[in-house]
């Protein structure tokens, strides 16, 4: 049994911030929070005065079998990426205990996941969509993945004519997967403006209602509003990316989309960190940043439900510490910095269907905790000041402690 006390805490469960507190841990949960609480006799007491605790971080939109460097492969299995190694090590040590996997090498993806599960591995806790559904010819697979066959092979369901799309929904809810991933896009950023070709409305539709059929829930990739009007029309559980790099106007969000964003329920992953990161490197595309801020303010102030995913796995965004810089980029859109932590602790765990269990500092919820050096409420770039990242009661990162030994 661990008791922390002398905290700030962040609960992210709504509540103000709580000073003096004390979070008893016991075996894989949190027992309980509260100011000044007593301590158990046999408990491991650590003392946190001027430090930070709140909820682990989530990333809901990530590729872990992906790399952050162009030298590596764009995307592998276990053997590829090492087992997925360093990508595990990178989250913990930002303090990002889950991660949804946006498509990824099967069955390597599910069966670490599962491995995870059983504690064989330290690695933050998954979801996955595991192999993509994607247009013969179209993005990414003959796009930013073009040649690679073995993507094609191990990450990918493309949608032929002919493809079963109910028949491939149930090989996927068979094999395992948490979460179905399609893409809306015709953006060509390999031989940018020549488009390239879609899966048809009328095939999504068939993929997302085969998918809640077999109870999986959708995620669907678009690159500009009007894709991510019609993800909302066909009921998507969450939409990924908003206004992506080479897109077409229009960039201010219409009164229509957002009733239907906000009246759907759906997710926004808006991956700002991506977008940020790529922005003006496509030949002859405007830069867009500037409208993806604008757009997400307007999303958040007409009550979207906005969650935190950076599209880590692909060049250029670190895994784990993109979640930070995702984190700060929200902010700037307007969210204030408790608003931002909540969407990515509570909020995405909401996302996940993870809300009983994980996400937030109350008594009885899985212990994924976070503490901090520093205040994030102060200043959002705190969220990165990582002192101890626990995952289901277990230390898994640690310069508080060894520090002070
Ligand atoms: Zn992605």
């Amino acid at each position: 049994m661990t008791a922390f006390i002398n905290a700030r805490v962040i609960d992210a469960a709504g509540s103000p911030p709580i000073d003096c507190a004390t979070v008893i841990v016991s075996g894989s949960r949190i027992e309980a929070v509260g100011a000044r609480l007593d301590t158990p006799e046999n408990a491991n007491i650590i003392d946190l005065k001027g430090k930070t605790l709140l909820p682990a971080f989530s990333d809901a939109h990530t590729h872990f079998g992906g790399s952050d460097r162009l030298s590596r492969p764009a995307l592998g299995g276990r053997d590829i990426t090492y087992d997925f190694a360093y990508n595990s090590m990178a989250d913990i040590r930002w303090g990002v205990t889950t991660i949804r996997s946006a498509g990824d090498f099967m069955p390597d993806i599910v069966s670490f996941r599962d491995e995870v599960i059983s504690r064989q591995l330290n690695a933050p806790r998954i979801l996955t969509a595991g192999r993509m559904f994607v247009a013969p010819g179209g993005h990414p697979i003959d796009t930013v993945y073009s040649g690679s066959e073995a993507i094609r092979d191990n990450a990918c369901v493309v949608c032929y004519e002919n493809t079963d799309i109910e028949s491939e929904v149930k090989a996927l809810t068979e094999a395992g997967v948490d979460w179905i991933k399609v893409f809306i896009s015709t953006l060509n950023k390999m031989n940018y403006p020549h488009p390239v070709p879609r899966i048809p409305r009328a095939v999504i539709a068939r993929i997302i209602n085969a998918s809640h059929k077999y109870g999986k829930p959708v995620m669907v990739h678009v690159e500009d509003l009007r894709d991510m009007e019609e993800a909302a029309e066909l009921g998507a559980d969450s939409i990924e990316h908003c206004i992506g790099v080479g897109s077409a106007q229009p960039y201010i969000p219409s009164e229509s989309l957002l009733n239907k964003l906000v009246g759907s329920g759906v997710y926004v992953v808006p991956t700002m960190s991506a977008i940020k990161a790529h922005d003006g490197m496509l030949n002859g595309a405007e830069p867009v940043f500037p409208h993806l801020l604008k757009a997400v303010k307007a999303m958040h102030d007409a009550g979207v439900k906005l969650a935190v995913g950076c599209d880590s796995g692909i060049p250029f965004l670190s895994y784990g510490e993109c979640v930070h810089i995702e984190m700060e980029l929200l902010s700037r859109a307007g969210l204030t910095p408790m608003e931002v932590i909540c969407a990515a602790t509570k909020g995405n765990a909401a996302l996940f269907g993870m809300q009983d269990h994980l996400g937030t500092i109350e008594s009885g919820m899985l212990a994924d905790i976070v503490i901090l050096e520093a205040d994030p409420l102060e200043d959002i770039k705190n969220t990165g000041r990582i002192m101890l990242v626990m995952k289901e009661g277990r230390i898994m990162f640690d310069r508080l402690l060894n520090a002070s030994a």
